[in-house]
């Protein structure tokens, strides 16, 4: 057993210890290249400010439409790779009508193993270990920090062939995590690097970075473009305006209040409450502002949304159960394909239930369904279960002794191409998500709302919402008009 183990050991020993093999010649070609070994690794900060274009993830007008962008007019992130330190700040723009904020600044910050972000008040607050182990990745899609951690002794570098001319060469890092990257032929500096993620709707996610435009600063090579991508879709396009080497970005450190801070968990536990809002309807509200709502038919019950992400859905699938036990729940309108509407798909699927869609999100939703999901192994992957999904053109009503559900796709929605709305005639119920919100700072969409209430001379009361309070139709239209957005009118 013991020579075994040694046998182990030593092959462990060479693989990582072949500083002179083929693939770590080309890692040293790339140092060359970039500036030096000793340069490399004498840098104390790398500071890269410019501007860029973040595409908004999973919030299209359809699952194959282009993302609407945030604009990021100011970018500065600051590093310190011997001490793992990462600072981004950036203000960002929104390209595309939004009921938020539309221009937000936004600091996140890295020390170690501490994650955490500034609010725009300067509140600092601790963010997971998740989205720490997330950045330490992150700092390492930069040619500069890649390259010197492959240098470190305790990586361990291997050749994985070629793409096309360019050659690629797998790092594991002292933590365990792996980066492919990409080497040019020519220029022997690094094209892109790539590494594993993991999002609650795609599951196992690529994100690549690419670098080009190298620019000369203090004996370094830097990039002055760098483009990331998510599994297919951009994420950032950033273009460096000024590469600083060893300038003084301020203190790196975290905040002292950050190191003693209770670490909160990936995601956060939920509450759910139900409200009869109707006879057999209830409303589950509860934590967040992404609530589902709950219909009796005669011999068996419906929800309309399963939001924000499999913890969220579980708890409001459990307390759907609780409210007619003797009815089993069975199926599940799905509002729209916007992942913090879809977050939940999975999971529905899991529990069994039929999904019931707008026909533009069909295709997509079984793509959804299909993914791997091994790097956290969701309700689905460890419950594989088919998918069960009934498509809806323009109208589908939904009628027996106990209830008369009327689903009705949006039309002109300029943010949501693929959405189905639900009204129920008997109590003059409207049930919708992202219509219209309560909540929301401006209304842009007012118009849209009632012109699809007319489309079908729906006389609606009351307004019972995925997003923000329940209210009459006349405090929503209240709202609309104390509100209207500037753009409002699309
Ligand atoms: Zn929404």
């Amino acid at each position: 057993m013991k020579k075994i183990v040694a046998v182990l050991m030593g092959s462990l020993i060479a693989a990582g210890c072949s500083r002179n093999s083929p693939q770590m010649q080309l890692i040293h070609d790339a140092a060359e290249a970039l500036g030096g070994q000793t340069r490399i690794e004498r840098i104390k900060t790398l500071v890269m400010e410019g501007e860029g274009v973040a595409p908004n993830l999973g919030q299209n007008l359809t699952p194959d439409a282009d993302l609407p962008d945030w604009k990021v007019t100011e970018f500065n992130r600051a590093m310190d790779p011997s001490k793992s330190r990462m600072r981004v700040k950036q203000v960002r723009e929104a390209q595309f009508l939004f009921a938020g904020a539309t221009v937000q600044r936004q600091v996140f910050g890295l020390d170690g193993d501490i994650a955490y972000s500034v609010g725009e008040d300067g509140t600092p607050s601790r963010a997971s270990d998740w989205v720490a182990r997330e950045r330490q990745r992150e700092m390492l899609h930069h040619p500069i920090t890649i390259v010197r951690a492959a240098l470190e002794p305790q990586s361990k570098v291997s050749d994985v062939g070629s793409n096309g001319a360019y050659r690629l060469l797998d790092i594991r890092n002292a933590k365990g995590d792996v980066f492919t990257l990409s080497i040019d032929p020519i220029t022997k500096l690094p094209a892109s690097v790539s590494s594993m993620s993991y999002n609650d709707n795609l599951g196992d996610v690529v994100i690549e970075t690419s670098f080009s435009d190298y620019e000369n600063v203090a004996g370094l090579k830097l990039p002055r473009r760098l483009t990331t991508k998510i599994d297919r879709y951009p994420q950032f396009d950033l273009h460096v305006t000024k590469n600083s080497v060893d300038s003084e970005p301020g203190d790196l450190a975290a905040p002292e209040t950050m190191k003693a801070a209770q670490i909160p968990p990936r995601s956060l536990p939920v509450t759910v409450t139900a409200e009869e809002v109707g006879k057999g309807i209830w409303w589950l509200a509860g934590s967040g502002n992404h609530r589902s709502i709950l219909f009796e038919f005669d011999d068996h019950l419906m929800l309309f949304e399963v939001p924000v992400n499999e913890m969220r859905t579980l708890a409001v699938i459990d307390t759907a159960r609780t409210l007619r036990p003797n009815k089993p729940l069975t199926h599940v309108i799905v509002s729209h394909h916007h992942f913090d509407h879809s977050g939940g798909l999975r999971a529905a699927v899991a529990r069994g239930l039929t999904i019931i869609t707008y026909r533009g999100n069909v295709e997509f939703f079984k793509e959804l369904v299909s993914r791997k999901h091994s790097i956290v192994q969701d309700a689905l992957a460890m419950n594989p279960q088919p998918l069960k999904i009934e498509a809806v053109d323009d109208e589908l009503i939904l009628k027996d002794r106990s209830m008369e559900l009327r689903l009705y796709h949006l039309k002109n929605n300029p943010r949501e191409g693929t959405n189905l709305f639900a009204y129920i005639p008997r109590d003059r119920m409207l049930v919708q998500a992202d219509m219209y919100d309560s909540t929301w700072l401006q209304h842009p969409w007012g118009d849209n709302l009632s012109y699809n209430l007319k489309l079908h001379n729906l006389q609606v009361e009351k307004s019972v919402p995925v997003h923000g309070a329940i209210q009459t139709y006349a405090d929503v239209i209240k709202t609309i008009q104390a509100h209207r957005a500037p753009a409002s009118g699309s």
